[in-house]
């Protein structure tokens, strides 16, 4: 499986692109996108001047604003890379001065949420063909993105019934150009992958590094020293950012509470195997899930180094 990028386009896909939100998913976008030659031009937006700061700094974009309504004027498409709870009123500010023809697409790690929030403010002469980048880090902010974050990677495309081929085509092209395998699904079947591949583990990663720095009996000390034992890996997604993860909660309630329930039917299966003494059970339960842990590496989407390939800089997706 390649690792690295191959040519660049020889034709780019637009002349302007803008990213709205130059955190680790836009900034990465932004590095892709210079790289691969996808945009003539990368404007940049964001309402944070510490952002823009670094933006400039790290000279990623060809202009940096925290005006959206300037930023998005002239950009053949325009990619909202802001939390999830934060992109019904971007696409509110930004609506009256889109170009007519302009793409505008997202990277939310919830879809039907965003869908509901953000196309009723779209022009009826824009194109809006919502993704989600299933990769990332627990690092968040310009300096965390990196261009190949989304090689090798999968990028899932929700377009709203309706929404033009020329549109859909020309975004799976821009994702592809930075590396990504496309699919394209219904919002409520990604809502519903992503609750139980993504943000359960997430919510369960949260839970028991709580439950750990609650704990009387055992010392933080001991937690941190011993941490090797499995909880240093729930460590690592636990560090992921609290607003991002607090929005994907709020806008994915249903699926999430559907997932749990799962969830908490089979723990309760384990818990009783235990209590009863039921090795037979466990043991055939450890057994199917090696197995999807093995089919994950042969399919390419983790490494098989013994530490998870925690030493690859692309080591979590979500
Ligand atoms: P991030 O690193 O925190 O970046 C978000 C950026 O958006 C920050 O620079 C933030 O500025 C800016 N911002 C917030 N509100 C804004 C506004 N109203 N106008 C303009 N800029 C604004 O977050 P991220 O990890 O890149 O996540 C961005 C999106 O990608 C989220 O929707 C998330 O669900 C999705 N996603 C994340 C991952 C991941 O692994 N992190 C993976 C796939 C998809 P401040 O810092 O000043 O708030």
């Amino acid at each position: 499986m390649a690792d690295h990028f191959g040519s660049p386009l020889a034709k780019p896909l637009f002349g302007t692109l803008a990213i709205i939100g130059l955190g680790l998913i836009g900034s990465s976008i932004a590095r892709a996108i210079r790289q691969q030659k996808i945009a003539q031009r990368i404007v940049a937006i964001d309402a944070s001047r510490d952002v823009c700061e670094r933006v400039r700094a790290l000279s990623i974009a060809d202009h940096v604003t925290d005006d959206i309504a300037a930023g998005v004027k002239d950009a053949d498409c325009v990619i909202l890379c802001v939390p999830v709870g934060r992109m019904g009123e971007i696409a509110e500010a930004m609506a009256g001065h889109l170009k007519h023809g302009a793409i505008v697409s997202d990277v939310g790690s919830v879809k039907t949420a965003i869908v509901t929030q953000v196309a009723p403010h779209l022009p009826s002469h824009v194109s809006f063909v919502p993704a989600h980048p299933v990769a990332g880090t627990e690092y968040s902010g310009p300096d965390a993105g990196f261009s190949t974050l989304f090689l090798n990677r999968w990028c899932i495309l929700t377009p709203p019934d309706g929404t033009s081929d020329d549109a859909i085509a020309t975004v799976r092209a821009l994702w592809e150009a930075m590396g990504s395998n496309v699919e394209v699904m219904s919002p409520e079947h990604h809502d519903l992958v992503l609750a139980v591949t993504s943000h359960l583990p997430h919510l369960i990663a949260y839970n028991i590094v709580g439950t750990a720095a609650d704990l009387e009996a055992v010392t933080q000390s001991e937690v941190i020293k011993f941490s090797a034992g499995g909880f240093r890996d729930f460590t690592r997604i636990a560090a992921s950012d609290p607003i991002m993860w607090r929005d994907v909660f709020l806008n994915n309630k249903d699926a999430v509470l559907e997932m749990l329930g799962r969830f908490s039917e089979d723990l309760s299966l384990l818990q009783r195997a235990i209590r009863f003494g039921d090795g037979e059970t466990l043991f055939n339960h450890f057994t199917r899930t090696r197995a999807i842990r093995r089919s994950i590496i042969e399919t390419g989407q983790d490494s098989a180094a013994p530490d998870f390939g925690r030493h690859a800089k692309d080591s979590a997706s979500q």
